[in-house]
C-alpha cells in the first residue's frame, strides 16, 4: 500500500470511529506545534490543511471531563491520533510522564496527602520519583519466526481505549504508572479514580495532557472523570470505546469489574504474610520487615501485614525490631488499639462478631495508633508491633496500618499453614526470611502467590532493592502479574509464506 492510500484509509477510519465514539462533527483546528517529536507517520498529504476528527466539545479539557461518555469519546479520538503519531509519539508520552512525575513529586505528593489524609509525605514523594522505573515502549519487542515456509511476525498491538480504576492508597502513582504502560502499548486511557483521591488525580492528568499536547498535538490521551461515582464507573465499563478494563483496588471493585462482561485485568487485594525461621539473620529480617511494613504507613498492597516467627527466634526478632525503630505494644495496649481500629459486626462472622477495619485508622501515622493504644512513643517511630494469636483481626484483615502482629509458631510447617490461611487465597504477595532452601521452596509452593520475596522487604519484589521492574498495579486474580506494556496489547500474527527467509 502506498503512503497516500494508507493515509486516506486512516482518515476515513478515524472519522467513522470518531463518529461512533460520540465525536459528532469533523472540524479543522489549528495544528498544534510539536516542539520536538514529529509524528512518525505523517497524516499530512502535503497540502496545507491538516485534517483531524476534532469535536469542539472535547477541546480544551486536557483530559478532565465531567461526563464519562465525553471522556470515552475524547480518549478514542486521542487513540487514533496516537496511532498516527507512531512509536515516536508513544516514546514522547512516556518521557513526559516520567519526567513530570519526578519534577512534581513533592507538590503532587503533598496534594495527594492533603486530600486523602492517609500515608506519609516522604513516601508519597518517593513513589512519584519511582515512575521512571516503570517499563515503557522499549518493553515491546515483536516475536519473529523464520523457517522453510517463510517468516512470521507476532506484534504486540493496542486495544484502543482502556478503562482504568485507581485506588485511594496511591492515586497519582498508580495512574502515572498506568499511563506509561498503557500508552507505551499504543492505547489511550480513561480513569475513574477513587472519589477520595480524585482531585489530585485530575491535577496530574491535566498537567500530563497539557505537556503531551504541547509536544505531540495529542490532547486527551489520558482522560479522567472529574467526579467519579458508581454511575461513571458503569458508563466507563459499558462504553463501546472501552475495550479493556484495568482495575486496581479491593475485593468489591474486582467483583464489579468481572461482572461487566468486558475483559478485566484485576489488581486486587492482598494480605501478605511474613515467615521468619531460625536460619535467617534476625537483624536483616527485622530491618526488612520495618522497611516494608512501615512504607507509606503500610498502604502498599504488597506490604508486610502479619509475621509468623519460629518460637525459638521470636524473642530475638522482636528485640531486633525494637532496636531498629519499631515499638512493641503490651497486650493491654493492643486491646485498646484493636477496639479503635476495627468495628465488630454481630452476625457476620459465622456466630462470632466479624471484624472490619475502621477506615479512620487506615494509613495513619504510628503516633495516631499509639494514642489509641494509650502509649507514648518517640516521634520517629516507624512501626508498632505486638504479639497476637493467629486469628487476631490484625492478622486476618488487610489492615493497612503501621502495626504488625507477630505470631509465634512451633514449626515451619505450622508457619506456612497459617501464612496460607491468613493470605485468604488472594495469591498476591508472601515473604520469607530464611537461608534454608527447603523451607523457602515449601512456602513458595504452598502460598502460590504472584510475588514471593526472600530475605528482603516487600518492595524488593517490585524492583526496589531487588531485581525486576515496577508497577503499582499487580494483577493477581486474573493472573497477568506485575503489569507492563505487554499486558495492554493484542497479539497479532503476520505470516509471509515461503518468502523473505534470507538464507
Ligand atoms: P477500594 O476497593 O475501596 O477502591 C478502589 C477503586 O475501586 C476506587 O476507585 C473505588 O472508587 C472503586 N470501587 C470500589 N468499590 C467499587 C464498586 N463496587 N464498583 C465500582 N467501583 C468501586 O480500594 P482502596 O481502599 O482505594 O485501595 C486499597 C485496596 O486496593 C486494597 O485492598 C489493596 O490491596 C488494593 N490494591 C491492590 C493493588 C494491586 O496492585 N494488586 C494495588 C493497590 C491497591
Amino acid at each position: 500500500m502506498n503512503v497516500v492510500n494508507e493515509t486516506l484509509i486512516r482518515d476515513v477510519v478515524a472519522e467513522v470511529l470518531g463518529r461512533i465514539g460520540g465525536a459528532t462533527t469533523t472540524t479543522t483546528r489549528p495544528a498544534p506545534t510539536p516542539t520536538s517529536t514529529p509524528a512518525a507517520r505523517s497524516d499530512s498529504c502535503g497540502c496545507s490543511t491538516k485534517k483531524t476528527t476534532s469535536a469542539p466539545a472535547l477541546r480544551g479539557k486536557f483530559g478532565v471531563f465531567a461526563d464519562a461518555n465525553e471522556a470515552c469519546a475524547a480518549a478514542q479520538e486521542a487513540f487514533l491520533q496516537l496511532q498516527r503519531g507512531g512509536m515516536a509519539a508513544r516514546r514522547k508520552i512516556e518521557e513526559i510522564v516520567k519526567a513530570l512525575a519526578e519534577k512534581q513529586a513533592e507538590a503532587w505528593g503533598k496534594i495527594e496527602l492533603d486530600e486523602t489524609k492517609i500515608g506519609r509525605l516522604d513516601h508519597k514523594i518517593a513513589k512519584l520519583g519511582l515512575i521512571k522505573l516503570v517499563p515503557g515502549v522499549d518493553w515491546l519487542r515483536p516475536d519473529a519466526r523464520s523457517g522453510d515456509h517463510g517468516i512470521t511476525l507476532e506484534e504486540y498491538t493496542p486495544f484502543g481505549v482502556v478503562g482504568a480504576i485507581t485506588p485511594s492508597t496511591h492515586s497519582i502513582p498508580t495512574l502515572s504508572g498506568n499511563i506509561v504502560n498503557i500508552c507505551a502499548a499504543g492505547n489511550a486511557v480513561v480513569f475513574n479514580a477513587h472519589p477520595s483521591a480524585a482531585r489530585c488525580a485530575a491535577v496530574a492528568v491535566r498537567a500530563y495532557n497539557e505537556a503531551i499536547y504541547r509536544e505531540t498535538g495529542i490532547e486527551n490521551i489520558a482522560c479522567i472523570i472529574e467526579k467519579p461515582s458508581l454511575d461513571s464507573f458503569n458508563v466507563l465499563c459499558k462504553h463501546e470505546n472501552t475495550r479493556l478494563l484495568l482495575v486496581t483496588g479491593g475485593p468489591m471493585v474486582v467483583k464489579a469489574a468481572m461482572q461487566t462482561g468486558k475483559r478485566a485485568i484485576c489488581a486486587g487485594p492482598g494480605n501478605p504474610p511474613v515467615l521468619v525461621d531460625d536460619t535467617c539473620c534476625p537483624t536483616r529480617a527485622a530491618k526488612a520487615i520495618i522497611s516494608g511494613g512501615a512504607f507509606d504507613n503500610n498502604l502498599l498492597c504488597i506490604g508486610e501485614k502479619q509475621v509468623f516467627v519460629l518460637d525459638s527466634v521470636a524473642d530475638k526478632l522482636m528485640q531486633r525490631l525494637a532496636e531498629n525503630g519499631a515499638v512493641k505494644l503490651t497486650s493491654a495496649q493492643l486491646d485498646n488499639l484493636t477496639k479503635a481500629a476495627f468495628t465488630f459486626k454481630e452476625g457476620q462472622g459465622g456466630g462470632c462478631a466479624h471484624a472490619s477495619v475502621n477506615k479512620d485508622y487506615i494509613g495513619k501515622d504510628t503516633s495516631v495508633l499509639a494514642k489509641a493504644a494509650g502509649v507514648n512513643i518517640p516521634s520517629d517511630t516507624q512501626l508498632l508491633f505486638a504479639e497476637t494469636d493467629a486469628q487476631h483481626p490484625f492478622v486476618q484483615e488487610e489492615q493497612m496500618m503501621p502495626m504488625l502482629p507477630v505470631v509465634r509458631v512451633k514449626s515451619v510447617e505450622e508457619g506456612i499453614a497459617l501464612s496460607l490461611q491468613s493470605e485468604h487465597g488472594y495469591k498476591h504477595t508472601a515473604i520469607i526470611h530464611s537461608h534454608d532452601v527447603e523451607n523457602i521452596t515449601a512456602m513458595a509452593r504452598a502460598l502460590d502467590t504472584t510475588l514471593f520475596v526472600k530475605n528482603g522487604p516487600s518492595p524488593a519484589g517490585l524492583g526496589l532493592g531487588g531485581e525486576g521492574y515496577l508497577s503499582f498495579s499487580i494483577a493477581t486474580p486474573t493472573g497477568e502479574g506485575i503489569t507492563n506494556p505487554r499486558t495492554f496489547t493484542r497479539v497479532r500474527r503476520c505470516v509471509m509464506v515461503d518468502n523473505l527467509r534470507i538464507y
